[in-house]
């Protein structure tokens, strides 16, 4: 096939992008290597938009933040994304602290940041009383927000797959041929790809990619985030984000109130060398478990539900590189958007369109772009009143599913049905919450399994979990 624009990689940068470059008349295609688009590291993360206060100064990272930060609830309005502006709080706990403190507040004021602030401890206090009593003060900063992470990347997707971006998923980038400083094929699991640029946003796996077109004078290693999830009906729960003062490599262990009500409480910052490492380690959830009851003392590690592991794509040299290579004509390659890409993303998208106009890709807006996109309504969120409304308009949603959740047969229809709907019980679970409670999808799967075989018409043996050879009933292989 031929496009004018492959993106690599479907995260937050390659649907950001993907969004972006839907404005034109241009074609446009984003290729994954999963089964969903959502990302790595951006469907495994804190799912937070923090302002650029404590960032190195005058970096191409802290430029982009800045900017997305200030861009995205307007976003998350247009794309119909929950996000909660509860702002965050960092307890200073030890007469040390209050230096560091001091430092970061200046360097906020030379990031244009000027409302991040510390307060005494009896003012923090009185904004979150779970705080230990013992602190000396705190930092305050009111715009840092939560939002579903998720949610976030499969609604930019949905929206650029409305004005037109093609998405092709479970296909690999495995090689490219180039020669003269040109790249004249990508190869694929899915077939050939001839494109006039390509854009490189494959994340944790962008220097496998960058080396494709010898392009990769950086390694990138997975920096390991492990989290704890408790369940909605833990009696203590925080209001604000609450972080550790942070230091030059982390911003250290959060708990985190989430706008599905489930609290996190993490994550580790481990540098390892195996990509594909997801798991849970004894040490790393003490260390999280000890960092978090000295923040919030009243926290009920019982409550909890599942843990998981994200990985940040930790590039060395440290730091943004977005380049339009000199020596290979077409390629544009992004890396080292580590830990703050979620919320930067939107500013990347922007940045890379705008480098791509200056190189001479000529982009014509489409007339009739659609801005909007509107989310699943979520069935138990909802009043008496409005349920028996939805109930009328559609009896699938009289039809719960998923028990610890209250998800109902519509909700899942519309997740499988949507532009870039699911195929996998895990892209049900993210977009729709099914398998995401107390039990852990034990009820709910069977179900689930038996739905994704009707609605795509395969036999329920062929229905995955997520990617590859993750099959939920036995094939016999
Ligand atoms: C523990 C943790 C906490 C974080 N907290 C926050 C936060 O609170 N706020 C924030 O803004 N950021 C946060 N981040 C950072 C953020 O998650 C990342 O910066 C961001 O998700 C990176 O997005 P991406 O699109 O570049 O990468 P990814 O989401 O990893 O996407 C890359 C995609 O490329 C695909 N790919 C790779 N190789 C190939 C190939 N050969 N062929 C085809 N496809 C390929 C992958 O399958 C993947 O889908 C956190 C990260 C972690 C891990």
């Amino acid at each position: 096939m031929k496009t004018d624009v492959l993106i690599i990689g479907a995260g937050a940068v390659g649907c950001a992008l993907a969004r972006e470059l839907s404005k034109y008349n241009i074609k446009v295609t984003v290729c994954d290597k999963n089964d969903d688009v959502g990302g790595d590291a951006s469907k495994s993360n804190s799912g937070l938009f923090s302002t650029s206060a404590t960032m190195p100064v005058g970096t191409l990272e802290c430029k982009l933040r800045t900017i997305a930060h200030s861009m995205m609830m307007n976003i998350c309005k247009d794309l119909d994304v929950p996000v909660i502006e509860c702002g965050s709080i960092a307890p200073i706990l030890y007469p040390e602290q209050l230096e560091t403190a001091k430092a970061l507040t200046e360097r906020a004021f030379l990031n244009g940041v000027y409302d991040y602030e510390i307060l005494p401890a009896q003012d923090i206090l009185e904004m979150e009383p779970t705080l230990n009593p013992d602190i000396l003060g705190g930092i305050y900063s009111p715009r840092d927000k939560q939002a579903n992470q998720f949610i976030l990347v499969s609604a930019m997707a949905e929206n650029a797959a409305e004005n037109g971006v093609e998405f092709i998923l479970d296909c690999k980038v495995t090689g490219m041929d180039v020669s003269n400083g040109k790249i004249h094929m990508v190869h694929t699991t899915k077939g050939d790809i001839e494109a006039t640029w390509i854009i490189n946003a494959a994340g944790l796996h962008c220097d496998d990619i960058a080396k494709m077109v010898d392009e990769c004078d950086f390694t990138v290693h997975p920096r390991k985030g492990e989290f704890y999830v408790f369940s909605h009906d833990t009696p203590v729960k925080v209001s604000h984000i609450i972080s550790s003062v942070p230091s030059p490599k982390t911003r250290g262990v959060l708990v985190i109130p989430t706008v599905d009500n489930n609290m996190l409480v993490g994550p580790t910052a481990d540098d390892v060398e195996d990509k594909s490492d997801r798991k849970t380690t004894a040490e790393g959830l003490a260390s999280i478990k000890a960092q978090a009851l000295n923040m919030v003392p009243g926290l009920r590690f019982e409550d909890t539900i599942t843990q998981f592991v994200g990985a940040r794509p930790a590039r060395e040299p440290e730091g943004y590189d977005i380049r339009f290579s000199e020596k290979v004509k077409g390629y544009v390659g992004i890396s080292g958007v580590r830990s703050t890409g979620l919320t930067a993303s939107v500013g990347i998208a922007g940045y890379v369109v705008h480098g791509l106009k200056e190189a001479g890709l000529e982009l014509e807006r489409k007339v009739g772009w659609k801005r909007t996109r509107k989310g699943i309504v979520r069935f138990a969120d909802k009043t008496v009143e409005e349920k028996d409304a939805l109930i009328k308009l559609d009896p699938l949603y009289g039809k719960i599913i998923c028990r610890c959740e209250q998800v109902t047969e519509s909700e899942i229809l519309q997740a499988i049905h949507r532009p870039v709907g699911a195929k996998t019980l895990d892209a049900v679970k993210r977009r729709v919450r099914a398998g995401m409670g107390r039990c852990q999808s034990g009820f709910c799967s069977p179900h689930v399994i038996e739905i994704l075989a009707r609605e795509l018409g395969i036999p329920e043996e062929d229905v995955r979990k997520r990617s590859e050879n993750a099959y939920m009933l036995d094939k016999g292989i």
